[in-house]
């Protein structure tokens, strides 16, 4: 009977523990918590664990919940090298280099290696763990990206564009890397509240000089031939 109590006690704490940290997002600006952005993040062993399981439905819901176009572990708490990404169709009022919307994709260990003679892009990011901090960030405009999907298989391909961007932010959350560190000097740096009016009036511009109105999407850009 006392075993019986232990193991659902144990197991009614863990559902709570994990359900809090589904809930709260890390910031980087919390005394307390920010190390779990930028320790060392733990490669996942296969076959994931229930809880494992459990926490990536969680990471998929919040990252539907906030509409945000992705999230890794660490910045609900989990120091597992796990991500949690999408495109969706809002990406297209902000972003004029998305080539393909995606539905929500899991990548588990993820890595990539930027193919440099594609080049750089400036663009704005912020991250859902550093809400006093926006600015704009180089990434490399082409990737070729691996990981593991949920049930350990070899994942790979390339991203170009914003999904190449999306990656190159989340890829870096599993390597305890944040784009809050490494803002353009020459470019605004902030905060998010503080600058997006900035933003705003970048992106009306661009949609004016395209013949578009500011609530209109950018059209898919074209994918180049790689
Ligand atoms: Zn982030």
């Amino acid at each position: 009977m006392m075993t019986f109590i232990r193991t659902f006690f144990l197991f009614s704490l863990t559902t709570v523990f994990l359900s809090v940290q589904a809930t709260e997002l890390v910031d980087i600006d919390d005394p307390e918590r920010s190390y779990i952005l930028t320790n060392s993040i733990a490669e996942v062993e296969f076959p994931l664990s229930q809880e494992e399981s459990q926490f990536i439905e969680a990471l998929k819901s919040k990252v539907i919940e906030l509409k945000a176009a992705g999230l890794a572990a660490p910045q609900l708490g989990v120091t597992k090298s796990i991500t949690a990404f999408q495109v969706p169709e809002e990406a297209l009022l902000w972003r004029e280099d998305v080539t393909d919307l995606m539905p929500i994709m899991v990548l588990i260990n993820p890595s990539y290696e930027p193919v440099e003679s594609e080049g750089k892009s400036l663009d704005w990011e912020g991250c859902f763990s550093g809400k006093n901090h926006y600015g704009k960030i180089w990434r490399y405009n082409l990737i070729k990206y691996k990981g593991k999907d949920i049930d350990g298989n070899d994942v790979e391909g390339e991203a170009f564009g914003f999904l190449a961007r999306l990656l190159q932010h989340e890829i870096d959350h599993c390597h305890h890397k944040m784009c809050i560190h490494n803002y353009d000097p020459d470019s605004p740096h902030g905060s998010q509240a503080d600058l997006m009016p900035t933003r705003k009036i970048e992106v009306k511009q661009r949609k004016r000089e395209l013949g578009l109105k500011e609530t209109d999407y950018f059209p898919l850009m074209k994918k180049k031939n790689l």
